[in-house]
């Protein structure tokens, strides 16, 4: 990457809502502003489960990474990681492994500015400010080099991200590029908001409007991603019905519809 953090501290605007930290509004932490607050305000009126759907992505990525390491997996290039928060991919998967390398590439500038301290805590876990539409130059980037040996399987994590791309940004070209880039054996992880209900559709409306991203894609176009690849129990389901720790209610609301995600391994 080219700038320097103070360059990328400096670029953070608060007169428009970020991806990174409305998310972080809705996880409930304090590194985000008026403006976030405001646009998750106006999500709230049609979704008003939508701190739940954050909880619920928190969740499957736990659950998932924790399943990564149980198949073998010991470094994951976590792309779209937002802002530090509880759990993040480096804590369970050194919990499960203490061998385990993680990657962290956002392209907001305050994932950097507080990521530093919190998500590099060790030598086995880096942070690249950096645009994941552009795989080549994510692959290229020295801590990638440095903490991911392409030669044996990774984890590629496309949690909560692929609905902030457009269909004219090739979402699917870059999944495949990513993937492409790592041995057989590797795992794709992805969750996405789905075209679910009228609720999710009235929230897709709102998301493009006010924040410019939020395709909500239907659990055939997020399937597709997974072309190519093999997905695992129990496919691509609703964030709550994947591999659950817990009980799941027979009924799912709006807001455990609202994301779906799925894990598949490469042949
Ligand atoms: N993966 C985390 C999770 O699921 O808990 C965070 C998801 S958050 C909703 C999406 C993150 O993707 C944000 O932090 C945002 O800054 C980042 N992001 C959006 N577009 C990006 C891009 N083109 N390149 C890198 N990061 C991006």
């Amino acid at each position: 990457m080219a700038e320097k953090p103070d360059q990328w501290t400096s670029a953070i605007d608060t007169t428009r809502p970020s991806i990174a930290r409305s998310y972080d509004v809705v996880l409930r932490g304090k590194d985000n502003f008026e403006v976030d607050r405001a646009f998750v305000g106006e999500i709230v009126k049609v979704v008003p489960e939508i701190f739940d759907v954050a909880a619920y992505n928190r969740q499957i990525l736990g659950r998932g990474v924790r399943f990564l390491v149980e198949q073998g997996i010991t470094q994951f290039i976590d792309l779209g990681s937002g802002l530090p928060t509880v759990e993040n991919t480096h804590q369970v998967a050194q919990r499960a492994n203490p061998e385990s390398r993680v990657v962290y590439v956002d392209n907001d500038p305050m994932v950097l500015a507080h990521g530093r301290a919190l998500l590099a805590e060790n030598d086995r876990t880096s942070v690249v400010t950096s645009d994941l539409r552009d795989p080549a130059a994510i692959l290229a980037d020295p801590a990638v080099k440095k903490q991911i040996d392409l030669g044996r399987p990774v984890g590629v994590m496309l949690v909560g991200i692929l609905h902030h791309l457009h269909d004219d940004e090739d979402p699917r070209g870059i999944v495949e590029a990513y993937m492409a880039a790592v041995p057989s054996g590797s795992y794709l992880f992805i969750t996405h908001f789905c075209a679910s209900s009228q609720d999710s559709r009235d929230a897709e409306k709102k998301f493009l409007a006010l924040l410019g991203t939020g395709r909500f894609r239907t659990v055939e176009e997020i399937t597709g991603f997974f072309d190519g690849f093999e997905l695992v129990e129990p496919g691509v389901v609703p964030l709550p019905l994947w591999r659950p720790e817990g009980s799941v209610p027979s009924e799912l609301s709006v807001g455990q519809r609202l994301m779906y995600g799925g894990i598949a391994r490469k042949p």
